[in-house]
């Protein structure tokens, strides 16, 4: 059997290997109190912007401390910036090694959902926010991950960059802003320059579902 890419961090006494883009403790958002109105008014900005603050899209992404290994890791949270690197770069959630591809497309692991969410098709059209994995990883994630349950292999032929995930920044009388709940995002979608993402939505097209890595 082949080995990651690259080892993992690991936490606890258990050794718990803890995947690439899981968000920890210590990664704080660093500037929330940063996020303003653009000069004209018709969205948001950060006090102090740089490039690397907006996607290719234009859209506005949360600010977070990048420093995997402090604190403790929320294996529920990603972190951006890293969550963002692999899904667009097609690297393995865990490892961030190359995913794993063949003929029938990109390697995904996913939860099952529910019996009565099962629709005909699924997965076909779904948006995912989880990045795909490489063939020991997935083997790995699906022995150590509870929330996983019983966990269900798709190939994706096509997983196409589909919008972001995160959540609509209003200004309200008074001059404050007001965060809304979290949501999907096409990008392209008017409501764009008011939306700070942190996470990459791909939607998964022409999947096959495959018994195991
Ligand atoms: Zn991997």
């Amino acid at each position: 059997m082949s080995l990651p890419a690259r080892t993992p961090l690991l936490w606890g006494p258990k050794r718990l290997p803890v995947p690439y883009v899981v968000r920890w403790s210590g990664e704080l958002v660093v500037t929330d109190e940063d996020v303003t109105l653009r000069p004209d008014g018709r969205g948001l900005a950060y006090r102090g912007e740089t490039v690397g603050d907006r996607d290719r899209h234009g859209v506005l992404w949360a600010r977070l401390l990048d420093a995997p290994g402090s604190g403790r890791p929320d294996f529920r949270a990603m972190h951006p910036a890293r969550q963002r690197r692999a899904m667009l770069e097609r690297l393995c959630q865990v490892c961030a090694g190359p995913a794993d591809r063949n003929g029938k497309g990109w390697l995904f692991v996913l939860g099952r959902p529910a019996a009565a969410e099962e629709a005909p098709g699924w997965p076909e059209g779904l948006l995912c926010t989880k990045p795909p994995v490489c063939g020991p990883c997935a083997r790995l994630a699906a022995g150590l991950c509870p929330h996983l349950g019983e966990p269900v292999f798709v190939r994706s032929a096509k997983p196409r960059v589909w919008g972001v995930f995160g959540g609509l920044v209003t200004p309200a009388p008074g001059g404050h802003l007001i965060a809304g709940g979290d949501a999907d995002l096409p990008y392209g979608h008017p409501a764009a320059p008011w939306f700070l993402a942190n996470q990459l939505v791909l939607e998964l097209t022409r999947c096959t579902r495959v018994p195991g890595p």
